[in-house]
């Protein structure tokens, strides 16, 4: 069962502990279903990615709709990461949380004028462009400032990152990026314009991938353009490789991120190119492994032909297994030790695609409290409030203090943005 690559949470005298906190603790203490997060797992994932690019102009942009809690941008922040944003709502939230804005990275293919004007405000280091239309936008509102906005065009490098296809976005069929035989064009035209500043190039060819090669393929290519860019009078600062490297969550095998990096360097150096600033996007490979959606079984339902164990969580706190059909481990906060049943462990919403894990053998009872692994990613940034449930609690542990980073959402403020309709 031990498969997960989630050292910060591990069994002490029977009990799994997040760090030195026992979850049982946080549970009677916050209620169920509650998002606990480790402060060590997270800071030892970034602290990763800064080891392996120690020495190289570099920036490591945390890509924040992973897990855009303010306590863990606060954390990230702290410790000098940079962020890659992809709403005017993600700038506020990592403004509050303290970010620099000068690391900050504005990605995604439909940025409104409102979201582009208030960044430009705030100052960040780049708007990644996505389209012609994109540009012209940008360059608008940059003038009505009477700015510049500094750019890079993101570029779909036509490669296949072998991962689930809803969260592949690299090859010419998604809807992210420029092609890479447009490029050229639209960097001319970028360059031309007034409140333009061409700064850097960018990818990112997906979400866990668990092989270096599609991103050495990716990097090819853009290294390709930059080439080409460099002869046609535009030299560029900087080049954005994106995030998507893949966690463990059952039995995968992800590159290492010194690994990952160490080739990209590598790549980039063979290609005289080892002056440029290298920007990462790291998002899941940041939290994911650093966090656990703790929940209590509400009823059990032995049947004919399946045995369901009803959780409090459902699949409105956690989507990836019903939108991505994921597999996560799931382990007992109190193992009893016996053989169990085999259960499909579910949500209490009312929908058949509310599940959590499928054909677990579980020595388990009504009451008894459970730990969905690998949790820290695309889980409670997905949340949301179908069948008016509230969103769970987050808790960050640091050893044996346990921080209330987020309170359980009140039901009563889930209409209180609504009004009753005039008699
Ligand atoms: C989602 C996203 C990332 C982060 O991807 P991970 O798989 O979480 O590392 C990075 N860059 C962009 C543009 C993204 O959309």
């Amino acid at each position: 069962m031990n498969n997960t690559d989630s050292p910060a949470f591990h069994y002490v005298g029977g009990e799994l502990h997040c760090e030195s906190t026992p979850l049982a603790q946080i549970a009677s203490q916050w209620g169920t279903p509650t998002y606990v997060y480790s402060r060590s797992a997270i800071l030892a994932a970034y602290q990763r990615y800064v080891a392996a690019l120690t020495g190289r102009k570099a920036m490591v942009c945390y890509a924040m709709k992973a897990n855009s809690n303010l306590g863990v941008l606060s954390l990230l922040a702290r410790a000098g990461s940079g962020f890659d944003i992809v709403s005017g709502g993600e700038l506020a939230r990592a403004l509050a949380a303290g970010a620099d804005p000068s690391r900050i990275v504005f990605s995604g293919v439909g940025k409104s004028a409102a979201d582009m004007r208030s960044a430009l405000q705030a100052g960040i280091a780049c708007f990644n462009v996505e389209s012609a239309a994109e540009l012209d936008r940008l360059d608008q509102v940059a003038r009505g400032l009477q700015r510049r906005a500094p750019v890079s065009l993101r570029i779909n490098p036509d490669v296949d990152a072998k991962t689930h296809p809803y969260i592949s976005t690299g090859l010419r069929s998604n809807k992210f990026g420029i092609p890479a035989a447009e490029a050229l064009a639209i960097y001319r035209h970028a360059a031309s314009l007034p409140g333009i500043a061409v700064v850097g190039i960018d990818c990112h060819i997906g979400s866990q991938i668990t092989s270096v090669a599609p991103y050495i393929e990716a990097a090819e290519r853009v290294l390709d353009l930059v080439d080409a860019l460099a002869a046609a009078g535009i030299p560029l600062r900087h080049i954005d490789l994106g995030g998507g490297l893949g966690i463990r969550y059952r039995d995968e095998t992800a590159p290492a991120v010194d690994e990952l990096i160490g080739a990209l360097l590598a790549c980039m150096d063979s290609r005289g190119h080892g002056d440029k600033t290298l920007v990462l996007e790291p998002g899941r490979s940041i939290v994911g492994n650093a966090g656990v959606l703790l929940s209590r079984v509400e009823v059990l339902k032995p049947g004919v032909e399946k045995n369901f164990a009803v959780i409090d969580a459902a699949m409105n706190d956690l989507l990836r297994p019903a939108l991505y059909d994921a597999w996560m481990d799931l382990w007992p906060v109190q193992p009893r030790g016996g053989v169990g049943r085999v259960y499909d462990v579910v949500g209490p919403v009312c929908e058949s695609a509310d599940w959590l894990a499928r054909e677990r053998a579980l020595d388990i009872a009504e009451g008894d409290l459970l730990a969905i692994l690998s949790a820290g990613a695309y889980a409670m940034s997905m949340a949301s409030n179908y069948n008016s449930r509230g969103r769970p609690a987050e808790i960050i542990v640091d050893g044996t203090r346990a921080h209330l980073v987020r309170a359980r959402e009140p039901v009563a403020e889930l209409f209180s943005g609504e009004a009753l309709l005039p008699p």
